[in-house]
């Protein structure tokens, strides 16, 4: 089984990144980089913003690569 997609998570949501589809236009990084960052690891910081502000960062992301699922289903 083929698996690309790094994951980060915290009591709300789960986050997965997948490299092979990533754009590398910086987008995330640009838009919320208190959350996205570049240069660390690990590159996605979860307690950055408020989970309602990285879910509208990830809907952004025009290759995919970036996808979430809410851990409890009455947030955002
Ligand atoms: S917004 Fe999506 S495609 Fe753009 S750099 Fe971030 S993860 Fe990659």
């Amino acid at each position: 089984m083929e698996f690309n997609a790094n994951v980060f998570s915290n009591s709300e949501i789960t986050v997965t990144y997948t490299p092979r589809c990533c754009a590398n236009a910086e987008l995330c990084a640009q838009q919320l980089s208190d959350v996205f960052r570049r240069s660390v690891i690990p590159w996605i910081d979860l307690e950055g913003a408020q989970t309602e502000t990285i879910v509208n960062q990830i809907k952004k992301c025009p290759s995919g690569a970036l996808q979430f699922h809410l851990n409890k289903k009455d947030v955002a």
